[in-house]
C-alpha cells in the first residue's frame, strides 16, 4: 500500500470538536453495546450478532461484505488451526470505507464477536446476557471481550461523521468469528484480500498498548487405562487417575519455562508469563468399572520465538517422561490430538509508525504515557503480523473477570478508548468533507 504523507496532527480546534462529538455519541454507544450483549454469541451461535452489525454498517451507508468462514478455503493457509466443529452461517462481516481520493494511510479496525462460553451460569449476580449498568461498568458476557471495543470503533467513525468529515483513506471494521478458539475468522479476511497500514484491534486491556503474546496450543490428550473389576482395583490402570497424573507431569514444563532464565526478554517482568489450562475432562462409563478412557482438553502457552511444531514435540517429550517415569502409569497407553488454537507468539515492533501514532494519541486524550502490555494470552493480531504484512496491536478499555463471572467494562475507559480511536484514525488516514448525505 502506498503511504502518502499527512500532517501529523489536525488542527486543534478541529480535534477539540473530534473528541467532544465522541462523548455527545455515548448514550447510542451505551444502546449499541447493550444490544451487542444480548446476543449469546458463543461459538457456533454468532449469526444473530453478526445480523445486528450488518445491519449496523448499512445504517452508515457503508458497502458490507459478509462472507462464510470455510475450514475447507482455509486448510492450507499459513495460521490456520484445525477447527473445534463445523458451524452453520458462520460468518465474518466488514464494512468498508473507500475515500474519493485517498490521502492518508489506510486502516482495519478489527473485533471479534464471538465470545466465551458463561461458566457456571448461577455464579453470575445477574444473567449474563442480560447487560446492566452498575456504578459506571456494564455487566454481561462479552461486554469487555470485546463487544465495547467494536462498539467503540464504530462510535469513532459516526464521531467523524458528525463534523461532516470522512477518513482520507480507505478504512475497514472487521466483526470476526473464532477469535477465541482458532483465529480462523481474522485469517478469512486475510484470505479474502483485507490488507491496510495498519491495524488496531480494541481488545479490553485497560489502555496498554499491546507490545507482545505468547503463544497458545490447544490438545487433546486421549488416555488408554486398564479395565479391572473394582474388586480388584490395583490390577487395572484408572484412566482418570492416569490423566491427573500425566497433566502434573505436564506441568513441570510450564514451570521451567516460567523460570526467569528461560524467560522471553519481553517477559522478564511477568512474574508467570506461562499458563497451562486443564480445561475439560471427560472419561469413564459408570461407578463400578476402573475408567479405561480419559480425554483431557488442555491449553499450553509458549513464548514468542517458538514454533508451533517445537512447542507441540516439548510438549509430547514431557508427557512420555511422565508416562515413563511414574511406576503407576507403566502400561498407560496415550495420544495426542491437536484441534483450536495453534498459534504462533508475537512480539509487536514498537517502531511501527502506526503505533507511534496510537502512543500520541493516547498522550493527547489521557494526558500521560501509556503503559505496554506483554499478554499471556494470544489475540488475532498475530494474523496480520505474521501473515498479513499489516501491522498490528491492540488498544482497547479496561475491563474484569474476561472469561469469568460477572465480567464487566468500564463504560469511562470505553469514552476514553473511543476518543483515542476517533483521534488515531483522523491522524492516520487524514479527513476530508464528506461527500454524501
Ligand atoms: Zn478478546
Amino acid at each position: 500500500m502506498g503511504t502518502p504523507s499527512v500532517p501529523a496532527a489536525l488542527d486543534a480546534a478541529l480535534e477539540r470538536e473530534l473528541l467532544a462529538a465522541c462523548d455527545d455519541l455515548q448514550p447510542e454507544l451505551h444502546r449499541t453495546l447493550a444490544a451487542l450483549v444480548r446476543f449469546p454469541s458463543v461459538l457456533g451461535e454468532e449469526a444473530s450478532a453478526q445480523d445486528y452489525m450488518e445491519g449496523l454498517f448499512h445504517g452508515l451507508g457503508l458497502a458490507v461484505d459478509r462472507f462464510e468462514v470455510r475450514d475447507e478455503d482455509l486448510a492450507h493457509v499459513p495460521g490456520f488451526a484445525p477447527p473445534v466443529g463445523r458451524f452453520h452461517r458462520h460468518d465474518n462481516v466488514v464494512a468498508e470505507f473507500r475515500p474519493r481520493r485517498q490521502l492518508g494511510r489506510s486502516l482495519i479496525l478489527n473485533g471479534h464477536i464471538d465470545v466465551v462460553p458463561v461458566g457456571a451460569a448461577e455464579l453470575w449476580t445477574t444473567p449474563p446476557f442480560e447487560p446492566v449498568v452498575r456504578d459506571g461498568r456494564m455487566y454481561g458476557r462479552g461486554s469487555g471481550d470485546m463487544k465495547a471495543g467494536i462498539a467503540a470503533y464504530v462510535t469513532a467513525f459516526l464521531a467523524l461523521r458528525r463534523l461532516g468529515l470522512e477518513p482520507a483513506a480507505p478504512l475497514w471494521m472487521q466483526s470476526v468469528v473464532e477469535e477465541e478458539c482458532t483465529g480462523n475468522g481474522a485469517l478469512a479476511c486475510l484470505h479474502r484480500g483485507y490488507r491496510a497500514d495498519a491495524a488496531i484491534i480494541p481488545e479490553p486491556f485497560d489502555q496498554s498498548i499491546l507490545a507482545a503474546q505468547v503463544g497458545v496450543l490447544w490438545l487433546s490428550v486421549e488416555v488408554l487405562g486398564r479395565p479391572a473389576h473394582v474388586l480388584d482395583v490395583s490390577r487395572g490402570i484408572n484412566a482418570i487417575e492416569a490423566a491427573f497424573a500425566l497433566y502434573r507431569g505436564l506441568e513441570t514444563l510450564r514451570d521451567e519455562w516460567n523460570a526467569p532464565k528461560s524467560r522471553h526478554p519481553a517477559y522478564a517482568d511477568v512474574e508467570r508469563p506461562i499458563n497451562f489450562n486443564l480445561g475439560r475432562i471427560e472419561g469413564g462409563e459408570w461407578p463400578s468399572s476402573v475408567p479405561t478412557r480419559c480425554v483431557m482438553d488442555i491449553r499450553c502457552g509458549f513464548y514468542p520465538g517458538m514454533r508451533v511444531a517445537d512447542a507441540r514435540a516439548a510438549v509430547e517429550a514431557r508427557l512420555r517422561h511422565a508416562a515413563e517415569s511414574d511406576p503407576k502409569l507403566q502400561g498407560v497407553q496415550f495420544r495426542v490430538r491437536y484441534a483450536g488454537l495453534q498459534s504462533e507468539g508475537v512480539v509487536v515492533d514498537r517502531a511501527q509508525p502506526a503505533l507511534e501514532a496510537l502512543v500520541r494519541a493516547h498522550e493527547h486524550v489521557m494526558g500521560a504515557e501509556p503503559n505496554w502490555l506483554a499478554s499471556t494470552a494470544t489475540t488475532d493480531v498475530r494474523v496480520f503480523n505474521l501473515y498479513g504484512d499489516t501491522p498490528a496491536t491492540c488498544y482497547g478499555p479496561e475491563s474484569t473477570h474476561i472469561h469469568g463471572i460477572d465480567e464487566s467494562v468500564s463504560l469511562e475507559s470505553v469514552r476514553r478508548v473511543t476518543q483515542v480511536l476517533a483521534l488515531f484514525v483522523a491522524r492516520w488516514c487524514g479527513v476530508e468533507k464528506r461527500s454524501g448525505p
